[in-house]
C-alpha cells in the first residue's frame, strides 16, 4: 500500500519538476541527512524566491497587524468618539449645525453669520493644508423637504440641504473632526418609520472639550432659528413631530374673546406655573386642564395657540376623532410630550360618541375611547408641568367624568360674537382709519338691528341671530381697508337660509 503511494507521488514529482527535481526524491535518500536538504533547497532558485516572497508576505502580514493594532492603540488613546442616534433631540441640531457651519467655511456662500467664521489668518500645517485639499467641504448632501400651510390655504416647500450619509471632515475652531453619518438600511426608527441612522463624530483626545461647545452652539443655534416662533408638533405614529417649520408666535392680543375671559385663563396658567412647590410638597400630579367649548370659529384654537406664544411654549395637537387613534397610542403620546409644550386635544366629543358605540352594539372602532381619554389624562404626570387644553363643539355630549378637577380643572365656553368682541376687533383692522369711533358707531348698530348682537343696555333687545367671531374677522379681512363696504355687507353675517 505504501509503496503504491510512493509510487504515485515520485512519478508526479518527475512529471511536473523536470530536470533536478526529477532527481529530488533520489538525492535525499541518498543524502539522509536534512543538511543535504537544506543545500538543495538553498541551491533551488525557485524555492529561495518562494520562501523570499513568503517572508516578505509574512512580514507585511506582521507589518499591517501591528499597524492595525497601532491604529486601534492610536484611536484608543487619541482619540475620542461621541455618537449621536436619530431618536436623541441633538440629532436635528447637529446636522443643521453642519450645514450652517460648512457653508459658512465655503467660500462665496456665506449664508449664516456665527462667530467662528471670523478666523484669524495664521499658518496652516501641512496635514491642515492636506485636509483642506481634500476635504473643502460637504461632498454627500440629502436634501431635506418641508412643506409650510398657511392660514390663507397657500402651500410653501422648502428645500434645505443637509450633510449626507457618509464621512465628513470639517474644521471647528482649531480641532479637525471626522462626522459620520451611517444609515442602517435594514432596522428602523419603529416610531417613526424613518431608517435609523447614528452620526459619530471623532477628534483627538486632547481636543475633546470642543463638543461641549460645538453641543452647545448647536443647540443655541436650534434655539435662534426658532425664536419668536412656536413649534407645533403632531403625532406621527408613536411619537411627537414638528409640523413643518416653527411658525411665528401669535400675538395673544390678536385674540379677541369676550371682556376678562381672556385675562382670567392667562392668569390661572401663569400662576399654575408658578406653583410646582405647591404641587410637589402636597404629592399632587403637577397638570392642569382646560375645556374650551364653544360653536366653530369662535377662536379656541387660535387662543391656545397664542396662548402658547405668550408663554414661550410649543403645541403638540392632537385630534381625538382622528382614525386610528387607539387608547394605547394616545397613552403613550401622552407621556412623551416634548419639553415646555401645551398640548391640544381637538374634538374631545369623539370619544364620547364612540362610548355610546360600544354600549348600543358592542362595537369598538379604531378610535380613542372615553375611559381611554380619562385613563391618558389621570396617567399624564411627570417632573415637568404638563398643560393640557379640551376643546370640543359639543359641550353637552361630554361625561361630568370629565370634567372633574385634576383632569379639567377650568371649563370655559367660547361662544359667539359678543358686542365687545364686535367693537374689539373693529378697532384692531379700522382702528387708526376710525379714531372718532363713527363707522364703528354705525356698524355695531347695524349689528344690533340684524338681532346679531345686543344693545348693550340692560332690558334692551337681546341678540337673536347669533355670529362667530370668525365671521366677522373674514368680513374684515375682505373689506380691508374699506369702512363703508364692512357696513354695507353687515347682513352677509347673518346665517344663510336654505330655500
Ligand atoms: P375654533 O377653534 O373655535 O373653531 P379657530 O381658532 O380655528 O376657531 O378660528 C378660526 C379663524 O377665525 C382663525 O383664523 C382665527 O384667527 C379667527 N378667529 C376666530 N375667533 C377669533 C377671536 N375670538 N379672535 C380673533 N380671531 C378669531
Amino acid at each position: 500500500m505504501d509503496s503504491n503511494v510512493n509510487n504515485s507521488i515520485n512519478p508526479a514529482a518527475q512529471v511536473n519538476a523536470h530536470g533536478e527535481i526529477l532527481n529530488l526524491p533520489a538525492a535525499s535518500r541518498a543524502a539522509g541527512a536534512n543538511d543535504g536538504v537544506f543545500a538543495q533547497v538553498s541551491t533551488n532558485p525557485f524555492f529561495t524566491a518562494g520562501l523570499g516572497l513568503a517572508g516578505f508576505g509574512a512580514v507585511l502580514a506582521a507589518a499591517r497587524k501591528g499597524l492595525q493594532q497601532g491604529a486601534s492603540l492610536i484611536k484608543r488613546r487619541l482619540l475620542v468618539d461621541v455618537e449621536i442616534s436619530v431618536k436623541d433631540e441633538s440629532y436635528p441640531w447637529f446636522l443643521y449645525w453642519m450645514t450652517v457651519h460648512q457653508r459658512a467655511q465655503l467660500p462665496g456662500t456665506l449664508v449664516h453669520s456665527v462667530d467662528h467664521t471670523k478666523r484669524q489668518p495664521r499658518q496652516v500645517s501641512l496635514v491642515e493644508a492636506m485636509m483642506r485639499r481634500f476635504t473643502p467641504g460637504m461632498h454627500h448632501l440629502s436634501i431635506e423637504t418641508t412643506k409650510i400651510e398657511h392660514p390663507n390655504g397657500s402651500v410653501q416647500t422648502q428645500f434645505t440641504l443637509i450633510p449626507g450619509p457618509g464621512r465628513h471632515i470639517l474644521r471647528y475652531r482649531n480641532a479637525f473632526l471626522m462626522v459620520n453619518r451611517v444609515r442602517e438600511t435594514k432596522s428602523q426608527d419603529l416610531s417613526s418609520g424613518r431608517p435609523w441612522e447614528t452620526i459619530t463624530l471623532t477628534t483627538l483626545y486632547s481636543q475633546r472639550h470642543i463638543f461641549e461647545d460645538l453641543f452647545a452652539e448647536a443647540h443655541r443655534l436650534a434655539q435662534q432659528s426658532s425664536e419668536g416662533k412656536t413649534i407645533v408638533y403632531t403625532a406621527r405614529s408613536t411619537s411627537w413631530e414638528p409640523f413643518g417649520e416653527p411658525r411665528r408666535k401669535r400675538p395673544i392680543e390678536s385674540v379677541i374673546l369676550d371682556k376678562g375671559v381672556k385675562e382670567s385663563i392667562v392668569a390661572d396658567v401663569k400662576d399654575f406655573l408658578r406653583s410646582s412647590q405647591w404641587y410637589y410638597s402636597r404629592g399632587i400630579p403637577y397638570r392642569r386642564g382646560y375645556l374650551l367649548h364653544g360653536p366653530p370659529g369662535s377662536g379656541k384654537s387660535s387662543f391656545i395657540q397664542a396662548l402658547a406664544g405668550e408663554l414661550d411654549y410649543n403645541i403638540a395637537i392632537l385630534n381625538l376623532s382622528e382614525r386610528g387613534l387607539i387608547d394605547d397610542r394616545l397613552n403613550h403620546l401622552l407621556t412623551i410630550i416634548p419639553e415646555r409644550t401645551l398640548v391640544l386635544l381637538e374634538d374631545a366629543d369623539a370619544a364620547f360618541v364612540n362610548r355610546r358605540q360600544t354600549e348600543a352594539d358592542g362595537y369598538r372602532g379604531a378610535n380613542v375611547t372615553f375611559s381611554g381619554l380619562l385613563n391618558a389624562i389621570d396617567g399624564v404626570g411627570s417632573a415637568e408641568e404638563r398643560i393640557l387644553f379640551l376643546t370640543t363643539n359639543h359641550v353637552e355630549r361630554l361625561d361630568s367624568a370629565l370634567i372633574r378637577p385634576g383632569r379639567i380643572d377650568m371649563s370655559v365656553r367660547l361662544g359667539e360674537a359678543t358686542r365687545w368682541q364686535a367693537s374689539m376687533l373693529w378697532d384692531r383692522f379700522y382702528g387708526e382709519l376710525d379714531q372718532a369711533g363713527e363707522y364703528k358707531h354705525e356698524f355695531l348698530a347695524q349689528l344690533v338691528d340684524l338681532g346679531i348682537i345686543d344693545s348693550g343696555e340692560a332690558k334692551e333687545k337681546v341678540a337673536q341671530q347669533r355670529t362667530s367671531t370668525a365671521a366677522l374677522q373674514g368680513l374684515f379681512l375682505y373689506n380691508k381697508g374699506n369702512m363703508r363696504g364692512t357696513i354695507e355687507m353687515a347682513r352677509g353675517l347673518l346665517p344663510q337660509r336654505s330655500g
